[in-house]
This record gives C-alpha cells, structure tokens and sequence, in this order.
C-alpha cells in the first residue's frame, strides 16, 4: 500500500512508534461501560489498529482526507461502514452513534480547539476524550489558573471534565516532524456533576472576562456590571487568568445577583 503524503493544510503529522499508539489507545478507561469510539483524523490507521483489535467495541473513524480515506479502506477492507469520510466539526452524531461515545485521535493541530469546543457542546454524550495536542496547548488546557497561556478552554474543559497530561511527544516521534512537541491529554467526564449556576451566564461571564484579559475583572466586566456595582463583585481586583472554575461560578453567581437587582 502506498503510503498517504502528507500534506500541511491538514495537520497531518503521522505517530512513527506503534507502541506509542498501543499506549494511548490504552488510556481509554471507557467508564460505564461505554462501548462506543470515534477517532477524529486516523490517518494511516496507527491508532486505529489497536482501536479495530478491541472486539467489543464499536469504533467509528472520521477522516476529511481522501487520499487517507483510501488507504483506510485497503488496510481495513472488513471495517467499510466503519469508515467516515467527512469533517469532524461537521459531522451529527446522531447518524452514527445513540448513547455515549468516547473521541480519541492524534488530533489536527490547526483544529485542536474546535474539536474540543464541539465536545464541550456534545459532553452528555462524551463521557472521555483521548487526545494529542500541541504540548503548549495541551499545558494551557490542563493548566492551573495564573499562567498567561490559562483561557477559556481551560476553565471549561477543567469545569466538567478531569483534566490530566499523561504523555509528551518529540518532534521526531512524528512524520514529518511538527515544529513543537506534543503531548496527551485525557479528559473524563465528572459523575454526577451540576454546575451550581445558570450556564449560559457562566460561559457569558467567562468569555467576557477573557476577552480582555488583562484588564482587571472590574474593567473586562464593565459591559455586565456597571462600575458602580462592581464592588459587590468577588475578585475585582483581580484579572480572569487568577480564577478556578470554581471561582468563576461564585463570580457568575454574583453578577447574576447584581443585575437581578437592578
Ligand atoms: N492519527 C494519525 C494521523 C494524525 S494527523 C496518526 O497518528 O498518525 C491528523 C489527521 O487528521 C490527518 O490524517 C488529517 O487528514 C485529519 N484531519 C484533519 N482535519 C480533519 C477534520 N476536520 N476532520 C477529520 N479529520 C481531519
């Protein structure tokens, strides 16, 4: 079989060590009895061959490219219906999965965040995410607050998933090589959580704050709070980077307080 040529636009960096692969494959903890997975973007299948050797689970691929898509179905000729050729950040899940499902990949980094955002919006049916970043990104994902590079990503992912890095990658373990080192990351999805405020305020508050993330939160979050109330806010002082998840919920609790009682 002739191999796929890589190709930029793509984000197509392939893994080089199998074992590699076998270990990341077997991170997936697939809690409650989750049965169901879909690698976004396989490639050449390095990951999928351990995915396909799972004979109790049912995996779905998705891969945009179509040189890929072919190769996939000359390795994997008894798995066709198995192979998705389409755009993860377009597909319905609806049409390929009912019930919980996992995602796993070596994700395209040009996407990486837009993948994880579409899982945010799916996560009552995504109960794990296996998945490779840019190691950057991957640190700013599973960050503590404080950091420069903590964002709304961060708080997000941190607020309904545990978030843990359990790999980095060299350049070299992938060809062609990407220009930075790469790393994992395993999210699992809380039990039984309920978020102790209204959501859509939430992901309004958080958006705000970092949209002008250096200001002090008493300034990014002048649009929701007049200056003049901002003293009953928590935290004014400080800037959106300093907060937990947790924190940002006692903020959105606040704020929703002030404007209910204007
Ligand atoms: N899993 C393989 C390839 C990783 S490279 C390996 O580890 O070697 C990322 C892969 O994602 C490429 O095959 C690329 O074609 C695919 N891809 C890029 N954008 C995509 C999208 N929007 N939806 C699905 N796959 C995508």
């Amino acid at each position: 079989m002739q191999k796929v040529r890589p190709k930029k636009n793509l984000g197509q960096h392939f893994l080089n060590d199998v074992a590699v692969a076998g270990k990341i494959v077997d991170s997936l903890i697939l809690p409650d009895g989750c049965k169901q997975v879909l690698e976004v973007g396989p490639g050449m299948g390095v990951l999928t061959d351990f995915l396909f050797e799972k004979k109790d689970l049912h995996v779905k691929i998705i891969e945009i490219d179509k040189e890929s898509i072919h190769f996939l179905n000359e390795k994997f000729p008894s798995h066709a219906s198995d192979i998705i050729e389409g755009d993860f950040l377009r597909i319905d899940f609806k049409k390929y999965f009912s019930g919980n499902f996992a995602v796993i990949g070596n994700f395209p980094y040009n996407i990486s965040t837009q993948i994880l955002f579409k899982v945010l919006d799916n996560r009552d049916r995504i109960p794990e995410i296996v998945g490779m970043f840019q190691k950057e990104v991957a640190e700013r994902i599973a960050g503590e607050p404080g950091g420069r590079e903590y964002g709304i990503l961060s708080v997000f992912m941190q607020t309904w998933f545990d978030v843990k890095l359990i790999m980095i990658l060299n350049e070299n373990d992938f060809s062609p090589p990407p220009k930075v080192k790469s790393a994992v990351l395993h999210f699992l999805r809380k039990k039984n959580f309920v978020l102790q405020c209204e959501e859509t305020a939430f992901r309004r508050v958080v958006k705000t704050a970092f949209n002008q993330r250096r200001k002090t939160l008493r300034n990014a979050l002048s649009s929701l709070v007049t200056k003049e109330l901002s003293n009953q806010i928590p935290f004014a002082e400080l800037r959106a980077e300093a907060l937990s998840w947790e924190k940002f919920v006692e903020l959105t609790n606040a704020v929703e307080n002030i404007i209910a009682e204007k």
